[in-house]
C-alpha cells in the first residue's frame, strides 16, 4: 500500500482534526508539567494546517508535509511552533522525489523528522521531551520498512505510544517542566503525547 499526494494530504487533514480534538488532554498533560499551553498552541498549529491544506492541490508528498510544517512554525510560536513545524518540515524534505508514500518513506521520513529535531532543541533522548516518542518510533519505522504501510504504522504509532508511557519516569531536562525536577514523575510530557497522537491517527487512516 501507498499513499498518492492527495492521500497524505487527506491523512494529515485527519491528524489536524484529531489533534485539535486532543486539545483539553495536550492542555492537561502540560499544565501537570508547564505552563498548560501546549494544547491551545498545537490546536492553533493545526487549524492553520488545515486552512494551507484545504486549498492545495498538491504536486508531491513533500509538498505535503513541508506546507504543513510552515503552517505550524508561522501560527504556533513558542518552542513547540518550531519543533513541531520541524518534524514535518524535516520529514517532508526527506522524501523529495518519492511520489508516494510507503513504508520506506515513512522511516525517511521519522529519521529526519527525529534528526531535525533533535538538532534544533538540542535535546536527546531521555531528557523526557517529544523526542522520547519520535525516537522509538523513527527507530522501530527503520525496523519495519519492508511491510505493509497499515502495518508498518500500527508498530511505528506502538513505539511512539511506548515511548510517551516511558517518559512518565523521567525527570524533565528541558523546558519549564524542568524546574519541577523529581516532581515530574509519574507524569507523561506533553510533546509526547502530541507525537501519539498524530501517529496513532495516520495508523487509523491507513487502517490495518
Ligand atoms: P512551551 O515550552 O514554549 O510552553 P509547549 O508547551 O507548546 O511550549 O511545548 C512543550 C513541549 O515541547 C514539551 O512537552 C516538549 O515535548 C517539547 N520541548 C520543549 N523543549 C524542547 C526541546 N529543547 N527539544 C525537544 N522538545 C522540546
Ligand atoms: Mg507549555
Amino acid at each position: 500500500m501507498e499513499l498518492k499526494p492527495n492521500q497524505v494530504r487527506l491523512m494529515m487533514i485527519q491528524v489536524a482534526d484529531a489533534v485539535i480534538t486532543a486539545e483539553p488532554l495536550l492542555s492537561q498533560a502540560d499544565r501537570d508539567l508547564g505552563d498548560g499551553d501546549h494544547g491551545l498552541g498545537m490546536a492553533r498549529g493545526m487549524e492553520a494546517v488545515k486552512t494551507q491544506l484545504e486549498k492545495l492541490d498538491p504536486a508531491s508528498v513533500e509538498q505535503v508535509f513541508v506546507t504543513a510544517g510552515t503552517a505550524m512554525m508561522s501560527s504556533m510560536g513558542g518552542a513547540s511552533g518550531a519543533l513541531f513545524g520541524t518534524l514535518f518540515r524535516a520529514g517532508g524534505k526527506a522524501l523529495a522525489g518519492r511520489p508516494v508514500l510507503d513504508s520506506q518513506g515513512l522511516s525517511l521520513f521519522l529519521e529526519a523528522a527525529l534528526e531535525g529535531v533533535m538538532k534544533r532543541g538540542g535535546a536527546k533522548p531521555g531528557d523526557k521531551t517529544m523526542i522520547d516518542a519520535l525516537a522509538p518510533a523513527a527507530g522501530e519505522a527503520g525496523n519495519v520498512m519492508d511491510q505493509p504501510l497499515p502495518q508498518a504504522l500500527a508498530a511505528v504509532a506502538a513505539a511512539a505510544e511506548a515511548g510517551k508511557d516511558a517518559s512518565k519516569i523521567m525527570v524533565a531536562q528541558f523546558g519549564r517542566a524542568k524546574t519541577l525536577g523529581d516532581a515530574c514523575i509519574g507524569f507523561p510530557d506533553a510533546g509526547a503525547l502530541s507525537v501519539t497522537v498524530i501517529l496513532a491517527t495516520m495508523r487509523d487512516f491507513v487502517g490495518v
